[in-house]
Protein backbone atom coordinates (compact mmCIF):
# COMPACT_ATOMS: atom_id res chain seq x y z
CA UNK A 1 0.00 0.00 0.00
CA UNK A 2 1.36 3.39 -1.01
CA UNK A 3 1.84 6.21 1.67
CA UNK A 4 -0.32 9.65 1.18
CA UNK A 5 1.49 11.13 4.44
CA UNK A 6 4.99 10.54 5.59
CA UNK A 7 5.76 13.04 8.56
CA UNK A 8 9.69 12.28 10.60
CA UNK A 9 10.31 13.79 13.65
CA UNK A 10 8.57 16.47 13.09
CA UNK A 11 8.89 19.85 15.87
CA UNK A 12 7.77 23.07 15.80
CA UNK A 13 8.56 25.31 18.43
CA UNK A 14 6.86 28.93 18.91
CA UNK A 15 8.18 31.14 21.64
CA UNK A 16 7.83 29.29 24.70
CA UNK A 17 5.98 26.52 23.26
CA UNK A 18 7.15 23.61 21.72
CA UNK A 19 3.62 22.81 19.95
CA UNK A 20 5.69 19.59 18.20
CA UNK A 21 7.61 17.40 20.04
CA UNK A 22 9.41 15.18 16.89
CA UNK A 23 5.58 13.54 15.46
CA UNK A 24 6.06 10.27 13.17
CA UNK A 25 3.46 9.48 10.98
CA UNK A 26 2.57 7.58 8.55
CA UNK A 27 -0.67 7.72 7.10
CA UNK A 28 -1.80 4.85 4.59
CA UNK A 29 -3.03 6.31 1.14
CA UNK A 30 -7.02 5.19 0.71
CA UNK A 31 -7.13 5.63 4.66
CA UNK A 32 -9.45 7.30 6.94
CA UNK A 33 -7.15 8.36 9.36
CA UNK A 34 -8.28 10.11 12.49
CA UNK A 35 -5.62 12.27 14.27
CA UNK A 36 -6.65 12.07 17.87
CA UNK A 37 -5.47 14.45 20.44
CA UNK A 38 -7.06 16.65 23.14
CA UNK A 39 -7.24 20.52 22.97
CA UNK A 40 -4.12 21.99 22.54
CA UNK A 41 -1.86 18.81 21.68
CA UNK A 42 -1.22 20.31 18.39
CA UNK A 43 -3.26 18.83 15.71
CA UNK A 44 -3.55 22.10 14.23
CA UNK A 45 0.01 23.46 14.16
CA UNK A 46 0.42 19.87 11.93
CA UNK A 47 -2.23 20.52 9.53
CA UNK A 48 -1.05 24.05 9.25
CA UNK A 49 2.67 22.25 8.17
CA UNK A 50 1.23 19.71 6.20
CA UNK A 51 -0.57 22.13 3.91
CA UNK A 52 2.77 24.60 4.12
CA UNK A 53 1.05 27.68 5.88
CA UNK A 54 3.54 27.12 8.87
CA UNK A 55 7.45 25.94 8.70
CA UNK A 56 8.71 23.26 10.67
CA UNK A 57 11.12 24.18 13.26
CA UNK A 58 12.87 21.13 12.65
CA UNK A 59 11.86 16.98 11.15
CA UNK A 60 9.81 17.14 8.02
CA UNK A 61 6.83 15.83 6.16
CA UNK A 62 6.00 14.27 2.48
CA UNK A 63 2.83 14.43 1.36
CA UNK A 64 2.73 11.79 -2.08
CA UNK A 65 6.34 12.06 -2.16
CA UNK A 66 6.43 16.02 -2.05
CA UNK A 67 8.25 17.48 0.44
CA UNK A 68 5.84 20.17 2.52
CA UNK A 69 8.14 22.83 2.62
CA UNK A 70 10.28 22.77 -0.77
CA UNK A 71 7.52 21.67 -2.90
CA UNK A 72 4.26 23.95 -1.39
CA UNK A 73 2.51 24.28 -4.71
CA UNK A 74 3.06 20.85 -5.50
CA UNK A 75 1.56 19.24 -1.94
CA UNK A 76 -1.53 22.00 -2.06
CA UNK A 77 -2.69 20.42 -6.03
CA UNK A 78 -3.43 17.36 -4.37
CA UNK A 79 -4.61 18.56 -1.14
CA UNK A 80 -8.31 19.66 -0.02
CA UNK A 81 -8.77 21.44 3.15
CA UNK A 82 -11.16 22.64 5.34
CA UNK A 83 -9.92 24.83 8.13
CA UNK A 84 -11.33 24.65 11.73
CA UNK A 85 -13.02 28.08 11.33
CA UNK A 86 -14.26 28.04 7.49
CA UNK A 87 -15.02 31.34 5.95
CA UNK A 88 -18.26 31.84 3.40
CA UNK A 89 -19.62 34.17 1.71
CA UNK A 90 -23.21 34.32 2.82
CA UNK A 91 -24.86 35.86 0.27
CA UNK A 92 -23.80 33.30 -2.53
CA UNK A 93 -26.15 29.92 -2.65
CA UNK A 94 -24.27 26.66 -2.09
CA UNK A 95 -24.09 26.04 -5.64
CA UNK A 96 -22.31 29.46 -6.32
CA UNK A 97 -20.04 28.96 -3.38
CA UNK A 98 -19.04 25.46 -5.07
CA UNK A 99 -18.58 27.58 -8.98
CA UNK A 100 -16.95 29.95 -6.87
CA UNK A 101 -14.28 27.81 -5.33
CA UNK A 102 -14.49 25.89 -8.81
CA UNK A 103 -13.12 28.39 -11.05
CA UNK A 104 -10.27 29.66 -8.32
CA UNK A 105 -8.84 25.74 -9.00
CA UNK A 106 -9.09 27.12 -13.03
CA UNK A 107 -12.36 24.36 -13.31
CA UNK A 108 -14.82 25.42 -16.18
CA UNK A 109 -17.31 23.88 -18.49
CA UNK A 110 -18.92 20.34 -17.98
CA UNK A 111 -15.99 19.34 -15.57
CA UNK A 112 -17.21 22.15 -12.71
CA UNK A 113 -20.58 21.24 -13.95
CA UNK A 114 -20.61 17.73 -13.21
CA UNK A 115 -18.45 18.11 -10.39
CA UNK A 116 -20.88 21.17 -8.34
CA UNK A 117 -23.41 18.66 -8.88
CA UNK A 118 -22.08 15.77 -7.73
CA UNK A 119 -20.88 17.52 -5.04
CA UNK A 120 -24.06 19.33 -4.28
CA UNK A 121 -25.59 15.42 -3.71
CA UNK A 122 -22.71 14.36 -1.86
CA UNK A 123 -23.31 17.06 0.95
CA UNK A 124 -27.16 16.43 0.23
CA UNK A 125 -27.77 20.81 -0.72
CA UNK A 126 -28.71 19.18 -4.05
CA UNK A 127 -31.90 21.28 -4.66
CA UNK A 128 -31.63 24.00 -1.63
CA UNK A 129 -31.71 27.37 -3.18
CA UNK A 130 -31.26 28.97 0.46
CA UNK A 131 -28.37 31.51 0.65
CA UNK A 132 -25.45 29.95 2.85
CA UNK A 133 -26.12 32.65 5.68
CA UNK A 134 -29.24 31.42 6.38
CA UNK A 135 -27.68 28.05 6.76
CA UNK A 136 -27.68 25.74 10.04
CA UNK A 137 -23.76 24.84 11.23
CA UNK A 138 -24.09 21.17 9.91
CA UNK A 139 -25.18 22.27 6.54
CA UNK A 140 -22.25 24.80 6.42
CA UNK A 141 -19.70 22.36 7.39
CA UNK A 142 -21.37 20.11 4.78
CA UNK A 143 -20.80 22.85 2.32
CA UNK A 144 -17.51 23.03 3.73
CA UNK A 145 -16.68 19.51 2.92
CA UNK A 146 -17.58 19.73 -0.94
CA UNK A 147 -15.76 23.01 -1.01
CA UNK A 148 -12.53 21.03 0.27
CA UNK A 149 -13.26 18.37 -2.69
CA UNK A 150 -14.07 20.72 -5.32
CA UNK A 151 -10.66 19.64 -7.14
CA UNK A 152 -11.29 16.43 -6.77
CA UNK A 153 -7.73 16.01 -4.11
CA UNK A 154 -6.37 12.87 -3.39
CA UNK A 155 -6.27 13.59 -0.07
CA UNK A 156 -8.54 15.44 2.36
CA UNK A 157 -7.77 17.58 5.50
CA UNK A 158 -10.28 18.34 7.58
CA UNK A 159 -9.25 20.04 10.86
CA UNK A 160 -12.19 19.41 13.60
CA UNK A 161 -14.73 19.04 11.11
CA UNK A 162 -17.28 17.85 13.68
CA UNK A 163 -16.58 20.16 16.85
CA UNK A 164 -19.19 23.02 16.92
CA UNK A 165 -22.05 20.36 15.34
CA UNK A 166 -25.24 18.60 17.31
CA UNK A 167 -25.75 14.57 16.73
CA UNK A 168 -27.31 14.96 13.65
CA UNK A 169 -25.26 17.25 12.16
CA UNK A 170 -22.37 15.17 13.04
CA UNK A 171 -23.66 12.04 11.85
CA UNK A 172 -24.40 13.73 8.05
CA UNK A 173 -20.82 14.59 7.78
CA UNK A 174 -19.81 11.56 9.24
CA UNK A 175 -21.64 9.88 6.73
CA UNK A 176 -19.84 12.30 4.17
CA UNK A 177 -16.27 11.44 5.09
CA UNK A 178 -17.21 7.40 5.34
CA UNK A 179 -18.95 8.13 1.39
CA UNK A 180 -15.37 8.64 0.37
CA UNK A 181 -13.66 5.45 1.67
CA UNK A 182 -11.81 4.11 -0.97
CA UNK A 183 -11.64 6.89 -3.16
CA UNK A 184 -9.90 9.86 -1.54
CA UNK A 185 -7.30 9.56 1.48
CA UNK A 186 -9.14 11.45 4.36
CA UNK A 187 -7.10 12.77 7.00
CA UNK A 188 -8.65 14.59 9.95
CA UNK A 189 -7.88 16.00 13.51
CA UNK A 190 -10.45 15.56 16.22
CA UNK A 191 -10.70 15.40 19.87
CA UNK A 192 -13.99 13.47 19.64
CA UNK A 193 -13.70 9.62 20.15
CA UNK A 194 -16.78 8.53 18.84
CA UNK A 195 -16.27 9.96 15.45
CA UNK A 196 -13.26 8.02 14.93
CA UNK A 197 -14.81 5.13 15.98
CA UNK A 198 -17.34 5.14 13.70
CA UNK A 199 -15.48 6.37 10.56
CA UNK A 200 -11.65 5.98 10.45
CA UNK A 201 -9.71 2.26 9.96
CA UNK A 202 -6.86 3.91 11.78
CA UNK A 203 -5.72 6.30 14.65
CA UNK A 204 -2.97 8.42 15.72
CA UNK A 205 -2.74 9.78 19.06
CA UNK A 206 -1.67 12.74 19.77
CA UNK A 207 -0.61 14.68 23.03
CA UNK A 208 1.95 17.05 24.28
CA UNK A 209 3.07 17.47 20.78
CA UNK A 210 3.78 14.11 20.39
CA UNK A 211 2.60 10.61 19.07
CA UNK A 212 1.40 8.28 22.13
CA UNK A 213 0.45 5.71 19.38
CA UNK A 214 -0.75 4.75 15.75
CA UNK A 215 -2.11 1.72 14.48
CA UNK A 216 -5.29 0.30 13.24
CA UNK A 217 -8.43 0.91 15.28
CA UNK A 218 -9.13 -3.01 15.90
CA UNK A 219 -5.08 -2.72 17.10
CA UNK A 220 -5.60 -0.05 19.46
CA UNK A 221 -8.33 -1.60 20.95
CA UNK A 222 -6.44 -5.09 21.41
CA UNK A 223 -3.32 -3.62 22.91
CA UNK A 224 -5.51 -1.59 25.42
CA UNK A 225 -4.07 -3.11 28.21
CA UNK A 226 -6.76 -3.04 31.14
CA UNK A 227 -9.05 -6.23 30.57
CA UNK A 228 -12.70 -6.74 30.78
CA UNK A 229 -15.05 -9.41 31.84
CA UNK A 230 -18.62 -9.04 31.58
CA UNK A 231 -20.82 -11.54 34.25
CA UNK A 232 -24.48 -11.78 33.48
CA UNK A 233 -26.62 -13.79 36.00
CA UNK A 234 -30.11 -14.85 36.18
CA UNK A 235 -30.46 -13.28 39.94
CA UNK A 236 -28.64 -11.36 42.97
CA UNK A 237 -26.24 -8.78 40.60
CA UNK A 238 -26.28 -6.88 43.99
CA UNK A 239 -24.58 -9.43 46.03
CA UNK A 240 -22.47 -10.61 43.35
CA UNK A 241 -20.46 -7.15 42.68
CA UNK A 242 -19.18 -6.54 46.21
CA UNK A 243 -18.13 -10.33 46.41
CA UNK A 244 -16.14 -9.64 43.06
CA UNK A 245 -14.86 -6.05 43.88
CA UNK A 246 -13.02 -7.54 46.73
CA UNK A 247 -10.99 -10.05 44.47
CA UNK A 248 -7.58 -9.20 44.19
CA UNK A 249 -7.22 -9.49 40.71
CA UNK A 250 -10.16 -6.90 40.22
CA UNK A 251 -9.21 -3.70 39.53
CA UNK A 252 -12.61 -1.75 39.02
CA UNK A 253 -16.48 -3.32 38.99
CA UNK A 254 -19.48 -2.01 38.25
CA UNK A 255 -23.71 -3.25 38.05
CA UNK A 256 -25.89 -2.43 35.54
CA UNK A 257 -29.33 -5.02 36.60
CA UNK A 258 -28.21 -8.12 36.70
CA UNK A 259 -24.44 -7.41 34.73
CA UNK A 260 -21.31 -6.97 36.27
CA UNK A 261 -18.48 -5.87 34.40
CA UNK A 262 -14.89 -5.60 35.68
CA UNK A 263 -11.55 -4.30 34.72
CA UNK A 264 -9.21 -6.53 35.57
CA UNK A 265 -5.67 -7.46 35.97
CA UNK A 266 -5.08 -10.96 35.64
CA UNK A 267 -7.60 -12.43 33.45
CA UNK A 268 -6.45 -16.00 34.11
CA UNK A 269 -7.42 -16.00 38.07
CA UNK A 270 -10.81 -13.68 36.64
CA UNK A 271 -12.03 -16.45 34.51
CA UNK A 272 -11.16 -19.52 36.78
CA UNK A 273 -12.58 -17.72 40.05
CA UNK A 274 -15.61 -16.24 38.23
CA UNK A 275 -17.55 -19.41 38.18
CA UNK A 276 -16.30 -21.03 41.30
CA UNK A 277 -17.27 -17.73 42.96
CA UNK A 278 -20.87 -18.17 41.34
CA UNK A 279 -21.70 -21.42 42.15
CA UNK A 280 -20.35 -21.32 45.74
CA UNK A 281 -23.22 -18.52 46.15
CA UNK A 282 -25.71 -20.81 43.99
CA UNK A 283 -26.52 -17.76 41.18
CA UNK A 284 -27.02 -19.29 38.19
CA UNK A 285 -24.63 -17.58 35.70
CA UNK A 286 -26.13 -16.40 31.87
CA UNK A 287 -22.68 -15.61 30.60
CA UNK A 288 -19.40 -14.63 31.32
CA UNK A 289 -17.59 -13.12 28.06
CA UNK A 290 -14.25 -10.97 27.47
CA UNK A 291 -15.15 -7.32 27.03
CA UNK A 292 -12.83 -5.47 24.11
CA UNK A 293 -11.70 -1.70 25.34
CA UNK A 294 -13.32 0.53 23.76
CA UNK A 295 -11.01 3.68 22.23
CA UNK A 296 -12.09 5.84 24.78
CA UNK A 297 -11.05 3.29 27.38
CA UNK A 298 -7.45 3.55 25.27
CA UNK A 299 -7.59 7.24 25.06
CA UNK A 300 -7.67 7.83 28.70
CA UNK A 301 -5.63 5.03 29.25
CA UNK A 302 -2.81 6.83 27.07
CA UNK A 303 -3.16 10.78 27.88
CA UNK A 304 -4.68 10.61 31.30
CA UNK A 305 -7.82 11.84 30.37
CA UNK A 306 -7.16 15.26 29.23
CA UNK A 307 -9.86 15.08 26.16
P1 LIG B 1 -7.19 22.52 19.67
O1 LIG B 1 -7.92 21.21 19.66
O2 LIG B 1 -7.44 23.32 20.90
O3 LIG B 1 -7.34 23.30 18.39
P2 LIG B 1 -4.61 21.56 18.78
O4 LIG B 1 -4.34 20.13 19.12
O5 LIG B 1 -5.02 21.88 17.39
O6 LIG B 1 -5.61 22.16 19.83
P3 LIG B 1 -2.54 23.51 18.35
O7 LIG B 1 -3.49 24.60 17.97
O8 LIG B 1 -1.72 22.90 17.29
O9 LIG B 1 -3.27 22.35 19.16
O10 LIG B 1 -1.59 24.11 19.49
C1 LIG B 1 -0.51 23.38 20.10
C2 LIG B 1 0.19 24.28 21.09
O11 LIG B 1 0.89 25.31 20.39
C3 LIG B 1 -0.73 24.98 22.04
O12 LIG B 1 -0.10 25.06 23.31
C4 LIG B 1 -0.90 26.37 21.43
O13 LIG B 1 -1.16 27.31 22.44
C5 LIG B 1 0.46 26.58 20.79
N1 LIG B 1 0.38 27.44 19.59
C6 LIG B 1 -0.31 27.15 18.45
N2 LIG B 1 -0.15 28.14 17.52
C7 LIG B 1 0.66 29.07 18.12
C8 LIG B 1 1.20 30.33 17.69
N3 LIG B 1 0.95 30.83 16.48
N4 LIG B 1 2.00 30.99 18.57
C9 LIG B 1 2.26 30.50 19.79
N5 LIG B 1 1.80 29.32 20.26
C10 LIG B 1 1.00 28.61 19.44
Amino acid sequence: MSTAIEVSGLTKVYKETRALDGVDLSVPEGSIFGFLGPNGAGKTTTLRILMGMARPTSGGAMVFGHDVVHATNEVRSLIGFLPDVPGYYPWMTAEEFLRFCGRLFGISGTTLDERVTSLLDLAGLGGVKQRVGGYSRGMKQRLGVAQALINAPRLLMLDEPTSALDPMGRKDVLDMIAALKGKTTVFFSTHILTDVERVCDTVAILDYGRVVRQASISEVKREGHAMRVLVEVKQRAEDLQPLLATQPWCMECVRDGQVVRCVVSDMTAARTSIPALIADRRIALVRMVDEEPTLEDVFVELVGGRA
